[in-house]
């Protein structure tokens, strides 16, 4: 019995939301993922990375109802929360981290993003004072009007609104990359207030603690090192992030022979993944919202559904990626 077919569940922010300092923060609450954890372990039989290079290598079936849990961005909740939960069941995570935020107690500008949404009582005002922002740089970055923006870019989501959306979309991707980090600076400053790195480590793991994870049966892979769109770059710098990336990995003392990746926001191309083949890397993880299927997708496009795909009460009945997966 088996197939090729595996659920692969991604997840970010996963914290005890109600006794944490930013509630509103868009993570899954710890109870929730319990629960998630429950359902899964009734319906799924949750499989360790090797396991999936292996089937990919080999061409071996995965058992039933494969799942495979990721975790991206190195928050520090994945070792305080997830860490001693799945070490107790005896579950291996696969967790993704852009080395930078750890090497340089930085704070990523898509995770500044989130904390100043949560930490505004209504986002009207952080649209009025983002506007005001582009009326300052509109002839130096030679802007459009703001309706132009906004036009654009505020189409709802399933996760967010369309202020939300337009919010996040205008300073992760839409500005230039040097105005973006002006206004997330200055909007971090104004509403979050907190120094960079000290906020920095509070939010990630440190190296020590990514060793203890590998250490106990976990594993850690590459999530680039900037945390850039890695297909919007040239395939020099393309080749950068993943070496910056996986130097880190090695110092942490993964093994290299069965090292894998996620791309940020999902983003890669094709230079990427030839960059990946040289490098010897064993599997991809995007962000495309299927179950992966290693008969027929490339090991380097594998698509990943999101924790809020997956029903987080161990009595719900089954779902519709149940019956596919
Ligand atoms: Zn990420």
């Amino acid at each position: 019995m088996g197939n090729y077919k595996v659920t692969i569940i991604m997840y970010h922010y996963v914290r005890d939301l109600k006794n944490s300092r930013y509630p509103s923060i868009k993570g899954l609450d710890l109870s929730l993922f319990i629960e998630q954890l429950n359902y899964l372990q009734k319906y799924y039989n949750v499989i360790t990375i090797e396991q999936l290079i292996y089937s990919i290598e080999s061409k071996a079936k995965l058992p039933l109802k494969s799942a495979l849990l990721t975790f991206d961005d190195a928050y520090i909740d994945h070792f305080n929360t997830v860490f001693p939960i799945l070490y107790n069941r005896k579950i291996q995570g696969s967790f993704y981290v852009p080395a930078k935020t750890i090497l340089n107690h930085l704070v990523l500008d898509v995770n500044k993003i989130h904390f100043i949404i949560a930490s505004v009582s209504d986002i009207a005002t952080l649209i009025k004072k983002t506007f005001n922002e582009l009326n300052k740089y509109r002839k130096e970055y030679q802007l459009k009007i703001n309706e132009f923006y906004f036009e654009k870019l505020a189409i709802a989501n399933r996760m967010d609104s369309k202020e939300i959306i337009f919010f996040k979309r205008l300073l992760q991707k839409e500005l230039p990359e040097s105005l973006r980090k002006k206004i997330i600076d200055k909007l971090f400053e104004e509403f979050v207030g907190i120094d960079e790195e000290a906020f920095s480590r509070e939010l990630y793991m440190n190296k020590e603690q990514i060793m203890c994870m590998i250490q106990n049966g976990m594993h850690i892979g590459n999530h680039g090192f900037d945390h850039y769109w890695l297909n919007s770059l040239t395939e020099e710098k393309q080749r950068e992030e993943i070496i910056k990336g996986n130097n880190f990995l090695k110092e942490m003392g993964v093994n290299m022979n069965n090292w894998t990746m996620s791309y940020p926001y999902g983003a890669y191309n094709k230079s990427l993944i030839n960059i990946l083949k040289e490098y010897n890397c064993k599997l991809g993880l995007a962000t495309n919202v299927e179950i992966a299927d290693i008969s027929k997708n490339n090991r380097f496009e594998l698509p990943r559904l999101d924790t809020n795909d997956i029903p987080k009460e161990s009595k719900s009945e089954v779902n519709r990626w149940y019956a596919i997966g």
